[in-house]
């Protein structure tokens, strides 16, 4: 099997990072939740710090583009956030100390090249501080393409069990599921057209990130007459993947119409629906190219479905483009 190790590294690593961000969870005081972003901070950081640890130790010589960089936390006057990052890493990694995490989460500060790893070590901040859906999301980038692909999604599950859910899809493979709770990993398919009640789609929580207008006017003209499930980060593609959804629809938003998308909001996403047979592409019919920028710059919009749709919410979305 290819990718082997790297696969197992990786979960590993976004385990270690989601129990990390849940115990910081756990903490917030309900009152705190909305204003006050630092615990997203704390596990941001200390989310990334073990993921690079784990990623930097297996395969020394690959790159790791991660969302964070440790400048802000080696301010003098952090140091009370750093004591409380290491705080949560030390519980996972007793081994840890500040001068070691400030590195690790460095070791994220990587370039892209021919093989790199790509890191959002939480996906979804606001559904975070919600206490909704987040994921870790975590992607290995080679020869041009995703190859091996996780999202740990925490708070995400389907049948009420409560334990979270990661996925995880290696190139040519297949995609499986496990809960985070524990217990077998199964291989996961898209959804049929055919199965009604789950022939929906997915778009984000926060409008500000999409078209909802439009998102909801294709869907229609795909044949979706329910409403849509609104979810934070990546777990829209964990629903795309196991049949929950049969697209995730994300337009440009008018107000932001230049924004380009980052690749560690989609990466292992991507790769997670393609294995369990669906397909990705920007709101064009182009693929996601994930090899050259941190940023999708020659796509616009993202469009992730079980395939079977996709051609038909492509010209959907050409006649509403013109
Ligand atoms: P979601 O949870 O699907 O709403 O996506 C969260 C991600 O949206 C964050 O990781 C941001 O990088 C990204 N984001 C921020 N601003 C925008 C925007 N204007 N359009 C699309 N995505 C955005
Ligand atoms: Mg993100």
């Amino acid at each position: 099997m290819a990718y082997e190790r790297e696969k197992e590294v990786a979960v590993q690593a976004a385990i270690a990072a989601s129990k990390l961000c849940q115990h910081v969870r756990q903490d917030i005081p309900p009152a705190m939740e909305k204003q006050d972003k630092s615990p997203v901070t704390v596990a941001d950081y200390g989310s990334q710090a073990l993921v690079c640890k784990a990623l930097g130790e297996a395969f020394p010589s690959d790159s790791v583009v991660g969302e964070e960089d440790a400048s802000a936390l080696r301010q003098p006057d952090a140091a009370e956030s750093l004591t409380k990052v290491l705080s949560y890493v030390i519980e996972l990694e007793p081994t840890a100390t500040a001068g070691a995490v400030l590195d690790w989460i460095d070791r994220g500060n990587g370039q892209i090249a021919p093989r790199f790893w790509t890191l959002d070590p939480i996906d979804g901040t606001k559904g975070f501080l919600r206490q909704d859906q987040y994921a870790v999301a975590l992607a290995l980038i080679d020869d041009g393409e995703v190859k091996v692909g996780v999202l740990a999604c925490p708070a995400l599950s389907f049948d009420g069990s409560g334990s979270g859910l990661l996925f995880v899809a290696v190139r040519g493979e297949g995609t499986q599921m496990m809960s985070l709770g524990g217990g077998e990993a199964r291989s996961i398919r898209v959804g049929s057209t055919e199965e009604s009640e789950k022939y929906r789609f997915v778009e984000s929580v926060e409008s500000s990130h999409g078209n909802p207008e439009q998102q909801s006017a294709v869907a229609k003209a795909a044949g979706i007459v329910t409403p849509s499930l609104r979810m934070d980060s990546q777990a829209k593609y964990g629903a795309v993947a196991s049949g929950e959804a049969a697209l995730y629809l994300r337009l440009p938003s008018p107000k932001t119409p230049n924004y380009r998308e980052n690749i560690w909001d989609h990466a292992a996403g991507a790769i997670v629906v393609e294995e369990a047979g669906g397909r990705v592409s920007d709101m064009h019919g182009k693929p996601l190219d994930f090899s050259r920028n941190v940023k999708l710059e020659d796509n616009r919009g993202v469009v992730v479905s079980n395939g079977a749709i996709h051609d038909k919410v492509l010209e959907a979305l050409a006649q509403i483009d013109r």
